[in-house]
């Protein structure tokens, strides 16, 4: 069987020149890939002690659900401002070019939870420190950030120094 690595596809100059994006629709696309992505996500919470799941929209939803239901856990979506219907909080984070603004409802995380924060990739980790930061103004405490992808040279886990950070796949 191959390595989950090798299902995800590189693609050259996306969303602009000099970038290489990493497409996680070729592991989605494969059975097998879909299976052991999952998997592999899952294997890193065994023996971990924790109330929840939350995702960071969008593709952080995609890996994030099947996750909980594997583990048997809810799921909470984080997601970009003005699409969450209740009573929210919300963060404004820098982006290389502008802000971006991300919510979670205020009783989607109750005080004192332990909460795994997900997502597909790691790059600046510029949302998940956002998305740590919403949790813990609910009272949550972050034992977790899981990512499917890290970018390593961006160097996010300095960033996110005062986690617990892992990662299944690493790409310089
Ligand atoms: P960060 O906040 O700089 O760590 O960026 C992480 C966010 O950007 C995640 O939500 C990713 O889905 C997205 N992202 C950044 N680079 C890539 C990439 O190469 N492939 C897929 N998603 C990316």
């Amino acid at each position: 069987m191959k390595e989950l690595k090798e299902y995800i596809r590189s693609i050259p100059d996306f969303p602009e020149k000099g970038i290489i994006f990493r497409d996680v629709t070729s592991v989605l696309q494969d059975a097998d890939a879909l299976k052991l992505s999952i998997d592999e996500l899952a294997k890193r919470l065994e023996g971990v002690d924790f109330d929840v799941i939350a995702g960071a929209e969008s593709r952080g939803f995609i890996f994030g659900a099947p996750l909980a239901y594997v583990m048997h856990k809810p799921f909470v979506p984080i997601r970009k401002k003005g699409k969450l219907p209740c009573e929210t909080v919300e963060k404004t984070y820098d982006l290389e070019y502008g802000t971006a603004t991300i919510e979670m409802h205020k009783d989607a995380v109750k005080k004192g939870e332990k909460v795994v924060l997900l997502d597909d990739l790691i790059a600046t980790g510029g949302t998940m420190k956002a998305a740590a930061e919403l949790v813990e103004e609910l009272g949550g405490e972050v034992v977790k950030m899981l990512f499917l992808i890290e970018l390593s040279d961006l160097n996010g886990r300095e960033v996110l120094k005062d986690y617990d950070v892992d990662s299944v796949v690493q790409f310089e």
